[in-house]
């Protein structure tokens, strides 16, 4: 059961201008026929390389389509279904997160697995037959283990979080908006991404330290032969986790460091729920050590499908991240 319902696939990315300017080396290679991922440690060619073998291997020459479709289609059908499904983006800052789920518009096979997700969703709704489908969207940011809801009136104000016996981990008073279509989806995206926390790092300006869960969540109303209804709930959370990279390279101090203590702390509690459900044996699963892995207790392990996509830079320099990313990620599968 639970190797069918955690994913891992890892993604490398092109060399990147800076990357080039700098005469980097490319240490990462993948051989996708195999699932393979090879990482050479730069000045020890005497060493043989890393290998890691995963769900799927991406390479340069692969697009966000040919993602979706080997792996990501089958995920987001279960939700259509009635089940609940998570889709995870991990790496260091720069390394194809967004790129991976927000994605480009040119080429249209670059697309991210966001937008994919919204069209598959209301495709299938569109199609079927005998059968009502209510949808609604919640975002929501993780920052420094407090939550605010990115969608409300004022987006300043710290959300708590709830625990009910039949409702399980809920935010108190998070917004839920009913949404129509592909497009009403991506403007809701669009409007709690401009309200994000967005702090600057040497790394990338832009770098994102929050976690950000973007949930469709799907009421579906089944109306049988007989006449009867049948009511099923599915939900697929969207994850944008923080960026991965260790405190040392990104050159953070006071609130910064302590604010990348946390993002630490809460993707390592992360992978420690993935591999304790993976590894299958444990009793004791670890939700509960952070905020991340608290509200998407109901969306990891048991009934529900998991894909983490790993995102590497190919280049000597990221190194030491790129080699924690793919053991993070081999922990996990
Ligand atoms: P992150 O979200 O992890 O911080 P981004 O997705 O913003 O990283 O990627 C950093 C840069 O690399 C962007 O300019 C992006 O367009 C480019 N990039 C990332 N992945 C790929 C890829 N597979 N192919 C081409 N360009 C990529």
């Amino acid at each position: 059961m639970a190797s069918e319902s955690v994913k891992v696939v890892v993604r490398c990315r092109p060399l990147n201008d800076r990357e080039k300017a700098l005469n980097c080396k490319m240490v990462v290679s993948i051989d996708s026929s195999h699932c393979q991922c090879f990482i050479e440690k730069p000045g020890a060619s005497e060493e043989p390389p890393k290998q890691f073998t995963f769900d799927g291997t991406y390479y340069m020459n692969h697009s966000t389509e040919q993602i979706y479709n080997e792996i990501v289609y089958p995920l987001v059908e279960g939700v259509t279904e009635g089940y609940n499904g998570t889709i995870f983006a991990y790496g260091q800052t720069g390394s194809g997160k967004s790129f991976t789920m927000q994605g480009v518009l040119d080429p249209p096979s670059q697309r991210g697995i966001i937008p994919r997700a919204f069209e598959h969703i209301f495709e299938t709704i569109q199609c079927a037959e005998n059968t009502k489908f209510l949808v609604r969207a919640s975002y929501l940011e993780i920052y420094k283990e407090e939550i605010r809801d990115l969608l409300a009136k004022d987006t300043k104000q710290k959300m708590e979080l709830k625990e009910h016996p039949e409702r399980g981990v809920y935010v108190r008073d998070l917004s839920m908006h009913t949404v129509h279509s592909v497009g009403e989806c991506e403007r809701i995206m669009d409007q709690g991404w401009r309200n994000r926390s967005v702090g600057y790092t040497l790394m990338n300006k832009d770098s994102s330290r929050s976690h950000s869960i973007f949930t469709i969540h799907l009421e579906i109303c089944n109306t049988d032969a007989a006449g009867e209804e049948h009511l099923r709930a599915g939900k697929l959370n969207l994850v944008d986790l923080a960026g991965s990279e260790r405190q040392s390279k990104t050159g953070a101090t006071g609130d910064r460091l302590q604010e990348a203590t946390k993002i630490n702390l809460s993707l390592s509690a992360l992978g420690n729920v993935i591999s304790a459900l993976v590894d299958g044996r444990s009793k004791h699963i670890p939700y509960r050590d952070s905020k991340l892995t608290r509200l998407l207790q109901d969306s990891l392990g048991g009934n529900t499908r998991t894909l983490m996509v790993a995102c590497l830079s190919p280049a000597d320099n990221n190194y030491e991240e790129s080699i924690s990313t793919l053991r993070y990620a081999n922990r996990a599968k």
